[in-house]
C-alpha cells in the first residue's frame, strides 16, 4: 500500500535499514521541493530475485521512482534505467522502470474504492438511466455493462474500436447493445485518473447529462474514493504513459486537430462562432494535467456545461436528437438575443466544454492505464467524428 511521503523514515529503517532510509529521506526531500505535493507515498518492493527497491510516487500525477541499489535493479531487471536528473539531486542511485515499447511506468493503476449511483436523463434520448460505477481489477480498464435485448448483459470496452456514432455526441457498441454519450464520464474518469472501472446501464442506455458537465461524475467518483487497483492476484500493475513519436493530423474542411509529441501532456482548443457573435471568437484555452497547484481537471475543466445554438434546437429535433436537452443542463445561445440562460461559470466556458469533450474521446484511446499522452494536442473548430479519428490516429503513433 502507498502510504502519505511524510510516514517514510520509520517503518523504512525497521525494513531496509539505514542507508536506504537516507536515501528515501533525500528523495523525499527534493520531492517535497520540486512538486510542493502534498499528496505522494511510497511503495516498498521486492523483486524475484531478491533485490529490494522502493518507488516513491510523488504528486497528483503519480511521477514514481524507484530507489535501491542500482547494480541490483539494472542487473535483474533490463527495463530499469538510470534517472539522471533525480540521481544528481540526491547524489544517489535512483533509478526509474522505463520500456520504451510498452510507454513509461509513472505509477499504479486505480480504480474506485466502493461503488456508486447516479440517474439522470440522456440529453438525446431524453430517457431517464441509472448509471453505476464500479471498481474493477487492475489490468480490466474502463468498460460499459448493458442489457441486451434477451435479458443478457453485453460488456462494451470504453475503446476507440467499439465506437459506433460520432452525431453531436459518441456512442460505443458490442452487438446488438449500445451506450450512448460516453464522453463526459470518460472525461472525469480520465481527468481524475481513474484507470479501472466498471459502468452498470440500468433502464437506459444514454449516459445522464446531469447538468451538462463532468462535475457530477468528479463529485461521484470523489464520493467513492479512487485507490489503487489490485490484480487477481492482489498485485498492485503499473501503469504506463504513452509518448507521442511524430506529429499527427487529421483534418475536414476548416477543423482539425493535431497532437505534437511534448515531455508532458498538454490540450489545446479552438472554436470560432462568427455566426453567433455572443459566442464568436476564435477563442483558445489550454489546460496542462500537470502543471500543478492552482490547475485541476476539476476546477478548471469538469464544471464547464454542454452548450448549443437555439436556432438549430429544431433542426436537431427533427433529426430525434436533443430529446432531454433544456436550459437546466445545457448553455443555450441565441443568434439574435444572446445568451438565454447566463451567467456562464467561465467567460470561455463553451471552448472549455469542447476540451472536456476532447479529454472524453482520447481517453477511447487508453491503454494499460495511459492516462494523458505525452503530447500537445491541439484541437480548432473540431467535432467528436474527428476526435476519435484523431485517437485512432494517436494510437498508430504511440
Ligand atoms: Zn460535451
Amino acid at each position: 500500500m502507498l502510504r502519505p511521503i511524510g510516514q517514510i523514515a520509520a517503518p523504512l529503517a525497521q525494513q531496509y535499514g539505514t542507508s536506504i532510509t537516507q536515501r528515501a529521506t533525500g528523495l523525499q526531500r527534493t520531492a517535497t521541493a520540486i512538486w510542493r505535493s502534498l499528496q505522494g507515498g511510497i511503495q516498498p518492493v521486492q523483486y524475484a530475485n531478491g533485490a529490494r527497491c522502493i518507488k516513491i510516487k510523488v504528486g497528483h500525477s503519480g511521477k514514481t521512482f524507484g530507489l535501491g541499489r542500482q547494480q541490483d535493479c539494472v542487473a535483474k531487471q533490463p527495463k530499469l534505467r538510470t534517472f539522471s536528473q533525480a540521481s544528481a539531486v540526491t547524489n544517489e542511485s535512483v533509478v526509474s522502470q522505463r520500456d520504451d515499447d510498452a510507454g513509461q511506468v509513472s505509477g499504479v493503476q486505480t480504480t474506485l474504492a466502493v461503488s456508486i449511483t447516479r440517474r439522470g436523463v440522456g440529453l438525446h434520448s431524453g430517457v431517464e438511466s441509472i448509471v453505476t460505477l464500479l471498481p474493477a481489477p487492475a489490468g480490466t480498464g474502463r468498460s460499459f455493462i448493458v442489457e441486451g435485448s434477451n435479458q443478457s448483459s453485453q460488456e462494451i470496452p470504453a475503446h476507440v474500436d467499439y465506437v459506433s456514432d460520432t452525431r453531436l455526441s459518441t456512442a460505443v457498441r458490442a452487438g446488438d447493445c449500445t451506450v450512448q454519450t460516453v464522453e463526459h464520464l470518460l472525461s472525469a474518469l480520465q481527468g481524475l485518473g481513474v484507470h479501472n472501472v466498471r459502468v452498470q446501464m440500468t433502464g437506459g442506455n444514454e449516459i445522464p447529462l446531469l447538468d451538462g458537465s463532468a462535475s457530477g461524475w468528479v463529485a461521484a467518483c470523489k464520493e467513492a474514493g479512487i485507490v489503487p487497483a489490485v490484480d487477481g492476484n492482489g498485485k498492485h500493475v503499473e501503469r504506463r504513459s504513452r509518448t507521442l513519436k511524430e506529429v499527427v493530423t487529421v483534418r475536414e474542411g476548416d477543423a482539425w486537430v493535431a497532437g505534437f509529441p511534448s515531455a508532458r501532456p498538454m490540450l489545446t482548443y479552438g472554436i470560432h462562432f462568427p455566426q453567433v457573435p455572443a459566442i464568436g471568437g476564435p477563442h483558445w484555452y489550454t489546460y496542462t494535467p500537470e502543471e500543478g497547484p492552482g490547475t485541476s481537471f476539476e476546477n478548471d475543466v469538469a464544471p464547464a456545461r454542454t452548450f448549443g445554438v437555439f436556432e438549430q434546437f429544431e433542426q436537431l429535433r427533427v433529426a430525434g436528437l436533443i430529446k432531454g436537452g433544456s436550459l437546466e443542463n445545457a448553455l443555450v445561445c441565441s443568434i439574435s438575443k444572446g445568451w438565454l440562460n447566463p451567467p456562464l461559470r467561465f467567460p470561455n466556458e463553451p471552448c472549455r466544454h469542447k476540451l472536456l469533450d476532447l479529454i472524453g474521446d482520447l481517453a477511447l484511446a487508453e491503454v494499460d492505464g495511459s492516462g494523458f499522452p505525452n503530447a500537445h494536442v491541439v484541437a480548432y473548430k473540431a467535432s467528436h467524428t474527428l476526435h476519435v479519428k484523431f485517437a485512432k490516429a494517436l494510437l498508430q503513433k504511440m
